[in-house]
């Protein structure tokens, strides 16, 4: 398992004992995380304000991408691609499970959608329902 602490050097992020908790959280669960699930996970002296901000940071550096959920929640997952400070590269779909509620990534493309004249993709979200291989 990827160590954290290499992580976050690898994208130039200084330590902190808040970055290593929530990144260790991402690395040791499978599925995407929501703000809740991440504050119900970590040590109760961080905050609300903190957490979003590491989150932010970590989405700035291309370390996690957001993952849009059917009830409108954000939820985020680590990058598997080469993502950084420049930009995102990835157009995957995402997966949730109706019986567990988790939504994953999946390595699949996206499928190109061809657009009317005059519209211009910038971000492409694709999110499956059904339920995934652990519950089936
Ligand atoms: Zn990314
Ligand atoms: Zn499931
Ligand atoms: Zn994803």
């Amino acid at each position: 398992m990827v160590h954290s602490d290499h992580l976050l050097k690898d994208f130039k992020l200084r330590s902190t004992p808040t970055r290593q908790e929530i990144l260790h959280l991402f690395l040791k669960k499978e599925y995407a995380l929501s703000h809740g699930d991440i504050e119900n996970e970590v040590s109760s002296s961080l905050d609300r304000v903190t957490v979003y901000r590491t989150l932010k940071t970590f989405l700035d550096k291309g370390l996690i991408h957001k993952v849009l959920d059917d009830e409108g929640s954000l939820k985020y997952a680590l990058c598997t691609e080469a993502c950084s400070e420049t930009g995102h590269h990835h157009d995957h779909v995402h997966f949730k499970c109706l019986k567990c509620g988790q939504t994953n990534c999946l390595q699949i493309e996206v499928p190109s959608v061809k657009l009317p004249k005059g519209y211009k993709p910038k971000e492409v979200n694709l999110l499956i329902q059904g339920i995934c291989e652990h519950c089936s």
